[in-house]
């Protein structure tokens, strides 16, 4: 199922070797972890609906199962489809975006280079972001803890744990007057999953990863500030 042959117990972290047990007569049992005498993965018989709402409320053993018993590769393609929904959605805000409904509209196709704009803004927002919580928990686990830390893993963690940001969807589809308070309460889902699977990657403590995952907000926030800078010095120059 998995390169490495290492997963773990969903209940208490400990590693094992095999999930389930695969009887020559047809039957399967599910492997008991030997640390907490529980099965090491319940999931693996959960319905992926139930695996779903167990990750909206940010439950431990959900994370643990994903992040570590599942080879769910689809991180970069979540990632992209996520600053698509969100360079949208800033679009959609901007003033003068919205004004006229009529496809003919041609200010609205010239504009199109701004959702461009918003896209990459977004994505440098994230690198920000991703880039800081790294380098804050290489410094924090690698030089001072003295633990390993393997950056792949922590990387899909976080791009996977990104996956709130599909919530833009409805809107997106629902433009109205409430979109800032919705873009926020998302936002905030979405550091609450990512402190919880940095919590899960490294099993530290909850300080340690909201510690981390404040860190890259203060990026995140620097870099969009630089960036708004640096568009009005731009504008200000050309008129
Ligand atoms: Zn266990």
């Amino acid at each position: 199922m998995m390169d490495k042959n290492v997963f773990r117990c969903v209940e208490c972290n400990e590693q094992a070797t095999e999930l389930h047990r695969d009887y020559s007569n047809g039957i399967l049992t599910i492997t008991i972890c030997g640390s907490c005498q529980k099965p090491v993965d319940k999931y693996i018989e959960y319905d992926p609906v139930i695996i779903l709402i167990d990750a909206l409320l940010c439950k431990t053993q959900a994370f643990r199962h994903i992040l570590f018993n599942t080879t769910l590769n689809i991180h970069w393609k979540l990632c992209v489809f996520c600053l698509l929904c969100e360079a949208y959605l800033r679009w959609s805000l901007l003033p003068g975006s919205e004004q006229s409904r009529d496809p003919a509209d041609i200010i609205r196709y010239t504009k199109e280079w701004e959702f461009y704009g918003m896209f990459g803004l977004a994505a440098l927002e994230l690198a920000a972001f991703c880039t800081s919580v790294l380098l804050f928990l290489w410094l924090v686990v690698v030089h001072v803890q003295h633990r390993s830390l393997d950056f792949s893993l922590l990387l899909r963690a976080l791009l996977l744990s990104c996956y709130g940001k599909v919530l833009v969807i409805p809107a997106v589809i629902w433009e109205h007057d409430y979109s800032p308070l919705c873009l926020s309460l998302i936002k905030l889902f979405v550091l609450t999953s990512n402190s919880q699977a940095i919590r899960v990657i490294l099993n530290s403590s909850r300080r340690l990863s909201l510690t981390a995952v404040c860190v890259g907000l203060l990026s995140e926030t620097c870099t969009a500030q630089v960036c708004r800078r640096l568009q009005q010095s731009v504008q200000d120059m050309l008129t």
